[in-house]
């Protein structure tokens, strides 16, 4: 392997340690402890695994917790009801609503039930739009810590081919405004893009973020590139192929270690910074 591993783990074990410290201080001076609501519709194990990691871990940093579990059956309305409640709830400042939702629910309709004062996971409208425009607000929280990752490595970004593989709402879109508003040249791709292995290996930084196993080729890059791989498919796998990257690219993210524990990190920074500003 000639690549150096872009690890998440310690930046984010060090973000988290700066976001407990935070917690107590506000609990110290105010009484109030910073909660963050989960919501989790249906029995998707992984949803609910990743669900459980994010309790556990706001936990250990101080951050209360509280869970709301829904059936899978649960409608669009139901949903939209129970993120109001939460969203009128004095004591919950944060509140995560775990992605993917059954199909029968809309969504979008959901993400827009919560208060942008509360939308620490940046899903909502107003959270995009203000990330877009560069003005405050919380930012999705995988692409942020991928930034967060990218800078702390110091990988240089103004004038670099971006190239962003998957073009979803939580994670591919807003990766790649981010990207844009720190000056790359950013080019999204997705499901109906032709020719992908071209447009890759023009690449200066890849991130991947398509949600299928292996899928991004070693001889798809460009010697030297960056790879970020966003993917977390069945048996730990990424989205990357990353024995056959890891000998092209320049620095590289492992699955997991890379991605994963900067999503948390941010969101409770993010969690944080809600009860921060909701509190004092
Ligand atoms: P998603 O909503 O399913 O979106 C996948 C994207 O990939 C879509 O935009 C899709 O294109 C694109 N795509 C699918 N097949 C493609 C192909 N053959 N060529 C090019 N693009 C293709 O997935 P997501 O929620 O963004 O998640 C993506 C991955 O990231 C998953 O592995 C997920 O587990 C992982 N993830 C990790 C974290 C973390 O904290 N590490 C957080 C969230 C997600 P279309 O738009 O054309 O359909």
């Amino acid at each position: 392997m000639t690549a150096t591993l872009m690890t998440g783990t310690d930046l984010a074990a060090e973000m988290v340690a700066k976001a407990a410290d935070r917690a107590r201080a506000l609990q110290e001076r105010t009484g109030v402890q910073p909660c963050l609501a989960t919501v989790l519709v249906g029995d998707d194990p992984a949803s609910a695994t990743y669900v459980r990691m994010k309790q556990n871990r706001s936990k250990k940093a101080g951050i209360g917790s509280r869970s709301v579990v829904l059936p899978a059956e649960t409608t669009t309305e139901e949903l939209v009801a129970e993120l109001t409640k939460l969203s009128e709830d004095p004591a919950v400042h944060g509140i995560l609503l775990q992605h993917p939702v059954p199909a029968q629910i809309d969504e979008r309709a959901a993400f827009e039930a919560i208060d942008p004062a509360k939308d620490v996971d940046g899903v909502t409208t107003r959270s995009f739009g203000a990330m877009a425009f560069g003005e405050p607000g919380f930012r999705s929280a995988t692409p942020g810590g991928i930034m967060r990752l990218l800078e702390a490595y110091d990988v240089p970004i103004a004038g670099a081919h971006a190239v962003v593989i998957g073009r979803s709402p939580i994670l591919g879109k807003p990766v790649g405004m981010l990207l844009l508003a720190s000056n790359a040249t950013v080019t999204y791709t997705h499901s109906r893009t032709t020719d992908l292995p071209a447009i890759v290996r023009t690449a200066d930084i890849v991130v991947a973020a398509v949600g299928r196993a292996n899928f991004v080729q070693g001889d798809w890059l460009k010697p030297g590139a960056v790879v970020v791989d966003a993917g977390y498919n069945e048996g730990n796998v990424g989205d990357v192929d990353f024995a056959a990257a890891a000998e092209v690219a320049s620095l590289i993210t492992p699955v997991p270690g890379g991605v994963g524990p900067m999503t948390i990190a941010l969101l409770l920074e993010q969690a944080v910074d809600a009860a921060e500003a909701q509190t004092v």
